[in-house]
């Protein structure tokens, strides 16, 4: 699964393989839902009676691989840099654990192999649009994601606020070109992104409720001019991350009155697009605080860790709007490897041992 990653949305060989796996098996699965999304269904004794959905993304990155592993991926510039390779091979091993128990468990457990988590929309919402939270409709959800700040043999949970909400800014600044002598000629709109760039975190540092997390940053800055020019526009991307429906809204209108504010006290037109992503992911407490001592009692409280609130988004919060939901992370550090890169990096990499637990571990808490 790792040679052959695809991108968003285009998860059509990873689809076909999942869904032939589950024919192998005998689980019951409808394929093409939302695209390229699979979802099994495997009924226990007394199937109506609980309802757990077990979530697993298989999509990957336009990154080129540069680890020299047998599993190297094969399609070049594509590259599973997130490790949801590893989430959906082990929900499928979960699949064939799952399926040989059926007679010694109750209720349902329904299986979602979710396409598009790294592109907005993202596939969940995708998914839950075409209903894959009814007919069976759980009664909760689990996800699980690979960590490389985690050792291998290591899990983490977190209740309550997990990650934030991810929102993305687009903006060009229209002045007036001139030559950099002249500068009482021209609209100058370096100057201007300078002090927009500055007064703009003013909505962190002072309009957020301390209390709330909140951070603005900006990525992009391009404007392309010389020592002696100065140019007729400038363009900037960045990021507002946060955790707070409410706040969230605000800080939209408060991020546009600034930067148009600013724009138009000096002559300039402010073009600006807020691009809105993912919501705050939330663990649902009382599921997660179930799910740690499971957790426990398969791993032992020396592997299961308390994790901290993360600013990175994730698209299992729609699943958590609706419904409760744990998010959990399975570590695949191991140092003396060298396997320690980050998630979205060329190298990263996982100490295969995590498949173990993350097939174990995942059919352990549906059970539960
Ligand atoms: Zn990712
Ligand atoms: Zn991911």
């Amino acid at each position: 699964m790792h040679a052959h990653p695809e991108l968003s949305f285009q998860e059509f060989e990873t689809a076909q393989f999942v869904s032939d796996r589950l024919k192998d098996f005998g689980v019951i699965h409808q394929s093409g839902v939302a695209g390229t999304g699979v979802v099994g269904i495997i009924e226990g004794k007394n199937p109506g009676s609980k309802i757990i959905a077990l979530r697993g993304d298989m999509d990957a990155l336009p990154i080129f691989e540069k680890n020299e592993a047998s599993y190297k991926s094969i399609n070049p510039g594509v590259m599973h840099a997130c490790g949801h390779d590893v989430h959906t091979a082990s929900l499928l091993g979960v699949s064939w654990i799952l399926n040989q128990l059926k007679d010694q468990f109750e209720g349902t457990v329904k299986l979602i192999f979710q396409p598009g988590e790294e592109k907005v929309p993202g596939g969940a919402s995708m998914l839950i649009k075409e209903g894959v939270l009814q007919n069976p409709a759980p009664l909760s959800i689990v996800g699980q994601h690979v960590m490389p700040l985690l050792e291998v043999g290591k899990v983490g949970f977190r209740e309550g606020l997990y990650m934030a909400s991810a929102d993305e800014i687009y903006l060009t600044i229209h002045g007036k070109g001139g030559h950099g002598a002249m500068p009482n000629l021209a609209i100058d709109v370096i100057a201007i992104a300078a002090q927009v760039i500055t007064a703009v975190q003013q909505v962190v540092s002072r309009a957020a409720d301390p209390k709330i997390p909140s951070v603005l940053s900006f990525g992009t800055v391009i404007a392309n001019g010389a020592t002696n020019i100065l140019p007729n526009s400038i363009y900037l991307e960045g990021t507002f991350r946060t955790m707070d429906e409410v706040w969230r809204a605000n800080a939209h209108v408060k991020i546009r009155q600034i930067i148009e504010g600013i724009c138009s006290s000096f002559g300039a037109k402010a073009d600006l697009e807020i691009r809105k992503g993912y919501p705050f992911l939330f663990n649902d407490p009382e599921l997660t605080r179930k799910m740690k001592s499971s957790a426990i009692d398969y791993l032992g409280k020396e592997n299961v860790v308390d994790l901290d609130v993360w600013m990175a988004a994730e698209d299992f919060s729609y699943y958590t709007q609706e419904l409760p939901g744990c998010f959990y992370r399975l570590g695949t550090r191991n140092e003396e490897k060298g396997i320690v890169s980050g998630v979205h990096t060329p190298t990263f990499d996982i100490d295969e041992d995590a498949l173990e637990i993350g097939c174990g571990l995942m059919a352990w808490l549906a059970v539960q």
